[in-house]
């Protein structure tokens, strides 16, 4: 008996690169559903997998915005039991928040959090009568504490979070396990996908210099953090397969210690204002920017 495993965001990045593992694994323990808002971008799943599709792999339409496709999606899956369930879709939005217009942070809360209890929903139900399952959860580092210039972003997988553990607490006498997988900066198209203001283009136009000025310092951080900490696809693999392989998987692991002991100064510092000083002073530095007056 094969594992049966569908995930969400399969055209590329870390979908793509899971559902290539687990399709082509040596043993064949796995069944995969690569599900994809655009069927016609599997081909890229497909060229890693040698030009031709597996037995092993089965391509399927899935937009998490979309309930009817979920609903038809669910659909084709039902009679053949779902073992795994990854909720890996995801979309970024990066800037001063006076800029995030209301249409843009709406799409991202539809992918990112409502996408995932969409796609719970619709897998839940099959997996507790069967009283076996496994949720597999692409949250983030920004799921975990906050991030400059990325606060919808982070308001999405903190969401995330409290959603997934909340439900993780009902779900343990169902014997099905949730893991929420928290990576740092992986080079995917991510990066290159994510909605954000040019820093000199019109949407900065009429905002104080000062965020003008924090804004591209950020954007000059974030190049050398992506450039010199970046992981790739292939490195944090492993916390997915643990997620789904292991006897008892945990209900987060993350992909780097890169923030965890600005993370860990949220916890033993509760009022937070530790933490909002030393994250100030890694992005923008201590003596350059704090206090300075305008
Ligand atoms: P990516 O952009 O390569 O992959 C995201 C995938 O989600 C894309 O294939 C995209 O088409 C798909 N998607 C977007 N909207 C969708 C929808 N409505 N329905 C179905 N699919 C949709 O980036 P990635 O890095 O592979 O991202 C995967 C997950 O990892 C995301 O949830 C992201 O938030 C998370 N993550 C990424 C990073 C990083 O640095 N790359 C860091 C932490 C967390």
């Amino acid at each position: 008996e094969r594992t049966t495993v569908l995930i969400t965001g399969c055209s590329s990045g870390i979908g793509l690169g899971l559902a290539a593992r687990l399709a082509a694994d040596a043993a064949r323990r796995f069944q995969v559903y690569a599900t994809m808002r655009d069927l016609a971008k599997g081909e890229r799943l497909l060229e890693r997998l040698g030009g031709s599709c597996p037995d092993t792999l089965e391509l399927l339409q899935l937009d998490v915005t979309d309930p009817c496709s979920l609903a038809a999606a669910a659909q084709h899956v039902q009679g053949q039991q779902l073992d795994v369930l990854v909720c890996n879709a995801g979309v970024g939005l990066m800037g001063p928040l006076e800029t995030c217009s209301e249409q843009a942070m709406k799409t991202l809360f539809d992918v990112n959090v409502f996408g995932a209890v969409r796609t719970i929903q619709a897998f839940l139900p099959a997996m507790k009568s069967r009283r076996a399952g496994r949720i597999v959860v692409s949250s983030s580092i920004g799921g975990l504490q906050g991030l400059p210039f990325n606060a919808v972003y982070c308001a999405s997988k903190f969401a995330l979070e409290g959603l997934c553990e909340s439900l993780a607490i009902i779900l343990r006498p169902f014997n099905i396990h949730l893991t929420l997988v928290e990576c740092g900066p992986v080079h995917t198209s991510f990066m290159a996908n994510l909605q954000r203001p040019d820093p000199e283009g019109s949407e900065m136009q009429g905002l104080d210099a000062e965020t003008q000025r924090l804004y591209r310092r950020y954007l000059g951080h974030c190049q050398s953090i992506f450039r010199d900490t970046a992981q790739e696809v292939e490195q944090v693999l492993p916390l997915f397969l643990e997620a789904i392989g292991s006897p008892c998987p945990p209900l987060r692991c993350a992909s780097t210690q890169l923030l965890a002991p600005l993370c860990r100064l949220r916890l033993s510092s509760p009022d937070g204002s530790a933490y909002v000083r030393a994250m100030h002073d890694f992005v923008f530095g201590g003596t350059e920017t704090g206090g300075e007056q305008p």
